[in-house]
């Protein structure tokens, strides 16, 4: 992983180099920001840029022993930690040992990913992950052990906010007794949940969301279509892993958008079959494509008085895909209307997570939003 192949981050990036060239990081620095699937593989192609024998002015050079073995994932001293939780056949004294074959090809085939993904290869889904003391022992004795390529050691600690008590005691004395020519990485998307001890001992580093514009072009640049890529990307605030994930799925959120389209109008002109329609066509998606499509429904809220509020025609290309003008929406929402809209749908989200009647739900929504959406300003 070269440091080109991290999108966008120019100023970090630059920042990163030239704190390398200038001697000035610590032994642990923290870095955070809400994506750890952008983080993990900046940090990876940082190890990687620090390791490399001939490192170029802005990159590793791709080609040198170190950054081979970076490329196979087997540079010597280079360790992770991240969280397990145990499963059959597991050992009693679990670490992250007994997953590292797993983790490596887990990696290997996943530049991009999230902590579920990681879960669902490692046959771990719906367990909760924790990282454990007796982990953070493992990883102790890592950087007690001389460098076998006579250089630095690193570890990259993935979602330190899972090491429990125990764990987190151990690892603020790692951090107060430094072990020689070691680094540590932690990849954090809740600092806030790291004891304060262990976070006043770091360097922080804060990786910051992308731009839409930014994400559009990542998607691309991963095989995505042009046109899959700007829907995409417009509907993941800046996440990487959640607009992956909404570019597999793109069909679903055109008919998120035909569902809304047809809802919005039954509510406004108080159709009272064409709500039940809908409410009927609601409750027949899964439980999670329910969620999504809420929260699709709450962006899209969002997006339009935004638009509203600038004096802009809203646009969205989903919408523009099946033909919904989205300015005629946009038109009857105000900064009242709209937030209580906003919240009716929100109070719904919480509710179906509850596992209440989805048809009740919905029933109600719409009854509330026929009225909202001819509330005058
Ligand atoms: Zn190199």
């Amino acid at each position: 992983m070269h440091l080109k192949d991290i999108p966008a981050l120019v100023d970090l990036k630059e920042q990163l180099i030239r704190s390398a060239h200038n001697n000035r990081n610590g032994h642990a620095l923290l870095f955070h920001g809400s994506s750890a699937a952008l983080i993990f593989p900046l940090v990876k192609a940082y190890c990687q840029f620090l390791a490399c024998k001939n490192p170029l002015d802005n990159d590793s050079c791709g080609s040198c022993s170190n950054c081979i073995q970076f490329s196979q994932n087997s540079y010597p001293d280079l360790h992770y930690c991240f969280p397990f939780a145990t499963k059959d056949k597991a050992p009693k004294s679990l670490t992250a040992d007994f997953f590292m074959r797993e983790w490596m090809d887990f990696i290997k085939a996943n530049n991009f990913f999230g902590l579920n993904d990681w879960l669902d290869y490692a046959g771990l889904n719906g367990k909760s992950a924790l990282i454990n003391v007796l982990e953070v022992r493992r990883i102790n004795e890592k950087l007690n052990y001389k460098s076998y390529a006579g250089g630095k050691k690193f570890v990259i600690i993935y979602l330190p906010e899972y090491l429990n008590i125990s764990a987190s005691n151990k690892f603020l004395k790692t951090l107060e007794e430094p072990s020689d020519n070691s680094m540590i990485f932690l990849v954090s998307e809740k600092p806030e949940n790291l004891l304060q001890t262990i976070t006043s001992r770091c360097q922080k580093v804060f990786v910051p969301p992308l731009s839409t514009t930014a994400v559009e072009n990542f998607l691309i640049s991963q095989g995505v279509d042009n046109e899959t890529s700007k829907i995409s990307a417009s509907l993941a605030n800046g996440s990487i892993l959640e607009a992956l994930q909404i570019s597999k799925n793109n069909q679903s959120y055109i008919a998120y958008a035909q569902l809304f389209q047809n809802w919005m109008r039954g509510c406004y002109s108080a159709k009272t079959k064409e709500i039940f329609t809908f409410v009927d066509e609601f409750a027949k998606l899964g439980r999670d494509q329910q969620r999504e499509a809420l929260q699709f429904f709450m962006d899209t809220i969002e997006l339009s008085l935004k638009a509203a509020t600038k004096g802009e025609a809203a646009t969205h290309p989903l919408f523009s895909q099946i033909g919904f003008k989205l300015t005629g929406f946009a038109s009857v929402l105000h900064f009242k209307n709209s937030k209580e809209a906003y919240d009716v749908l929100s109070a719904a989200n919480t509710d179906i997570r509850r596992n209440g009647n989805v048809k009740l739900i919905m029933s109600d929504v719409s009854f509330k939003f026929s009225n909202l959406l001819r509330m005058k300003a």
